[in-house]
Formats: C-alpha cells, sequence, structure tokens
C-alpha cells in the first residue's frame, strides 16, 4: 500500500477473508494537517448510519489500477469497529477518512468503486475494465487475476 501511494487497504484485496481494513491518511498531512500520523486499524467495521447531503469526490483504487472516477457518497457516516487493541468505537467521521472509511469497507463486502459508478461513467471505462477482467493492469505492485 505504501509502496504504491494507497492510504488505505482491505483484507479482501490481499486474498485475506477478514473483517480488517487499515487506513493511513499521513500522505495528505500536506494539505490536511489533522491526518498527520492518522495510521488506523478498523475491525469488524460497519457504517450504521449515513447523512442525507452526498458529496462527489474522485477515487482510484489499488485493486482497480488504471481507473480514477468521481463516485457521490454520503458526507458523514457512523461508524461501529474495534480498534488493534479491541476496543470499541462508535463515532461519526466526516471529511477525507469517511470518504476513505467507506471506499475500504465497500471491499469487505466485496465492492469496488466502479460498481457505484453511473451506467454512462461506467461505459466510458468499458475498454479500460475488460482489460483489467483479462489481466491486463499496468501497475508497479504485484497483481492477481480473481475473478474468473
Ligand atoms: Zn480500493
Amino acid at each position: 500500500m505504501w509502496n504504491s501511494e494507497g492510504i488505505g487497504l482491505a483484507a479482501p484485496q490481499i486474498g485475506l477473508p477478514i473483517s480488517l481494513v487499515v487506513i493511513d491518511l499521513d500522505p495528505l498531512a500536506e494539505d490536511y494537517p489533522e491526518y498527520k500520523d492518522f495510521r488506523r486499524v478498523y475491525i469488524n467495521a460497519h457504517i450504521i448510519e449515513t447523512s442525507e447531503d452526498t458529496v462527489s469526490m474522485e477515487e482510484g483504487c489499488l485493486s482497480v489500477p488504471g481507473i480514477h472516477e468521481k463516485v457521490s457518497r454520503p458526507t458523514r457516516i457512523r461508524v461501529q469497529y474495534l480498534d488493534e487493541n479491541m476496543q470499541e468505537h462508535d463515532e461519526w467521521v466526516e471529511g477525507f477518512l469517511a470518504r476513505a472509511m467507506q471506499h475500504e469497507f465497500d471491499h469487505l463486502e466485496g465492492k469496488v468503486f466502479v460498481d457505484r459508478l453511473s451506467p454512462l461513467r461506467r461505459q466510458m471505462n468499458k475498454n479500460r475494465l475488460m482489460n483489467l477482467l483479462r489481466g491486463k493492469a499496468h501497475c508497479t505492485y504485484k497483481t492477481k487475476r480473481i475473478l474468473k
């Protein structure tokens, strides 16, 4: 994740069938000082409430190399999770962290951000998506095609 400038990774992305997500927002600290040294582990995380207002932001994903698209998601979310010390948390989150959490927690359900694109945007990325499905990904890290 660090080598590829990712800021989050979910266990299923590396083939682990567990509900674990890591998020490291420290690379954003230059623009968002509040994320300095922000490195967290989220175990068995669930979004239990979301704000009605949404915000559109560009996303990319280590599991979908080469595609960056704007995705609309709730601005604020209420999450429950365990941290690395198995301490329970129940909190409202907003901003970039809410975005990263929603993206990563989708992975726990087998979803990637392109599943949330409009049919038009998906159509416009069709060739790139088809190449990924065929195992033709161009990226700097080792990948494994898991879709048959
Ligand atoms: Zn991702």
